[in-house]
C-alpha cells in the first residue's frame, strides 16, 4: 500500500523508476524557504553517466546529495534531493545517470527546457527576474538549448547552391558579423566575424574544395566581390536589389543635406531638414497627405526633384519582372545616362558603380533565386539586437540570430507550462 502510495507521487511528479521518500520545507541562506523533494531509485539498476550501460552492482553510495532545481510545485522554489551512486565503468568509477537532471546545470531537464523555452520569447534578464537566477545561468541555458537545437551544422555546407552574403552590424555601430544564409531554404547557415575578406574567409575554408565548387552563385553587396571572384571563379555573382536600393538613397539624402546647408533658413530649408525619411520612403508606401508634401518640396527644388525621379525610376527598373533581359539593359543604361545628364554629383557614384557591374545586377533578374531576402533578415537581427540590448558576448548574439533565422523550427516552442 504505501509502495503504491510513493509510486502515485513519484507518477504525479514525473520521475518513474524513483520514490519519494519526504518532502519538507527547508531554509536556504540565500534562496530563503525552499521545498524539497527527496527521491531515492526504485529499481536496482543504475545507469553510467558516460556510456549508459546498466548496472546491479554498485561501488558506493556518494556521500552528500545533490540539489536539482525543479519547476516550482506549490508556491515555493523546489528542489529533488537524491544521492546518486557509482559504478564501475568505462575503465574506472563513473557517476550514475540520473534521467530527469540536465548535463551539466544543477536543474532537471524540465525546468531546463521551460527556461530556454521562455528564452526564445523575452529578454534574458526578464527570465532570470521569473527564475531567481543570474543573467549569466541564464544566458548559459539559453545558448546551451540553442546549441542543442541546431545541432551539427557543417555537413549541410557541402549541400549550399546558391547564397547570400551580407555584413550585419553588431552593436549597431562599426563591429561586424558576416551572415551566409542559403538561399533555398532562407537559413541562416553561418556567421563569420567581421566584414568583407575577413569576414568571408572562414566560411569558404569550412566549405572545402566540393563545397566550392557546387556553389552555383552568390548574391552579395560590393564588399565581397573581390574574394568571390577570387575563390568562387565559377560562381554567379548577383547584386542584391536591397543593397542597388541604399546606394541611390544614400546619394539622395547626400543630395537633400547639401541642398539644405545651401538653402536659406525659411520654410524650404526646414522642410529639407526633417524630411529625409519622406524621400527616402518606396514612394507607393506613403500616404496621400505625405505626397502632397513631397510634391510641394519637388515644385520648390530642381534638383531635388531630379534626384528623386532618379531613386524612384532605378527602384521601377530592379522591382520590374524583366523577361527581356536585353530591354533591362538598355533601361539601366539609361538610367546610367540621365545620371550624367541631370548634372548630380551625388548620383555619379552610384551611376559608375552600376556601369562597372551591370552584370551582377542583371544576374540578379536571370536566374531564380529570392532578392529581397537580405532586407527582411536585416530588419529581424535589428530587432533582435534592439531586445537583447546589444549582447555582452557576441558568441551569444551569433547563436541567437542562428536560433531566429537559422533553424527549421523552434524545438521549445511546444514546451507545457
Ligand atoms: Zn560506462
Amino acid at each position: 500500500m504505501n509502495q503504491e502510495r510513493d509510486d502515485l507521487v513519484a507518477t504525479y511528479l514525473g520521475l518513474q523508476g524513483f520514490a519519494v521518500v519526504a518532502v519538507v520545507h527547508e531554509h536556504h541562506p540565500r534562496r530563503g524557504r525552499v521545498k524539497v523533494v527527496r527521491i531515492e531509485r526504485r529499481s536496482g539498476q543504475h545507469e553510467c553517466s558516460e556510456c549508459g550501460r546498466r548496472h546491479a552492482s554498485i561501488l558506493f553510495t556518494e556521500p552528500e546529495p545533490i540539489w536539482l532545481r525543479d519547476c516550482s510545485v506549490g508556491d515555493l522554489e523546489t528542489y529533488l534531493e537524491v544521492q546518486p551512486v557509482r559504478v564501475a565503468c568505462c575503465g574506472g568509477t563513473r557517476v550514475e545517470r540520473l534521467p530527469f537532471a540536465m548535463p551539466g546545470f544543477r536543474m532537471t531537464r524540465r525546468f531546463f527546457e521551460r527556461l530556454a523555452a521562455l528564452c526564445t520569447r523575452l529578454p534574458v534578464s526578464a527570465v532570470a527576474t521569473m527564475a531567481t537566477l543570474s543573467w549569466e545561468t541564464v544566458a548559459r541555458i539559453d545558448m546551451r538549448a540553442i546549441e542543442l537545437g541546431l545541432g551539427d551544422r557543417t555537413a549541410a555546407l557541402t549541400d549550399l547552391r546558391w547564397i547570400a552574403v551580407d555584413e550585419v552590424s553588431r552593436t549597431g555601430g562599426r563591429q561586424y558579423f558576416t551572415i551566409v544564409t542559403d538561399l533555398a531554404t532562407g537559413r541562416v547557415v553561418w556567421i563569420g566575424d567581421g566584414k568583407g575578406r575577413r569576414g568571408l574567409l572562414p566560411f569558404l575554408r569550412a566549405l572545402r574544395a566540393k563545397g566550392r565548387r557546387r556553389l552555383r552563385g552568390v548574391v552579395s553587396d560590393l564588399g565581397y566581390l573581390t574574394i568571390i571572384v577570387a575563390r568562387l571563379p565559377h560562381a554567379v555573382h548577383i547584386l542584391d536589389r536591397f543593397h542597388i536600393v541604399q546606394w541611390v538613397n544614400r546619394a539622395l539624402d547626400e543630395l537633400r543635406r547639401r541642398l539644405f546647408s545651401a538653402a536659406p533658413r525659411d520654410a524650404l530649408g526646414s522642410t529639407l531638414k526633417v524630411k529625409k525619411w519622406l524621400l527616402l520612403s518606396a514612394r507607393e508606401n506613403l500616404e496621400h497627405k505625405h505626397k502632397l508634401l513631397l510634391n510641394d518640396l519637388m515644385e520648390q527644388n530642381l534638383p531635388l526633384y531630379r534626384g528623386y525621379l532618379l531613386k524612384e525610376q532605378l527602384r521601377a527598373i530592379l522591382r520590374h519582372p524583366w523577361k527581356y533581359f536585353g530591354v533591362l539593359r538598355e533601361r539601366l543604361q539609361e538610367w546610367i545616362l540621365a545620371v550624367f545628364d541631370a548634372v548630380l554629383p551625388e548620383f555619379k557614384k552610384v551611376a559608375d558603380r552600376l556601369a562597372k557591374h551591370l552584370d551582377s545586377v542583371i544576374a540578379g533578374h536571370q536566374h531564380d533565386v529570392p532578392l529581397g531576402l537580405a532586407e527582411s533578415r536585416n530588419s529581424q537581427i535589428a530587432a533582435l539586437r534592439f531586445q537583447a540590448r546589444g549582447y555582452r558576448d557576441p558568441e551569444y548574439f551569433k547563436l541567437k540570430i542562428l536560433q531566429r533565422c537559422g533553424l527549421p523550427h523552434n524545438p521549445w516552442a511546444r514546451i507545457v507550462l
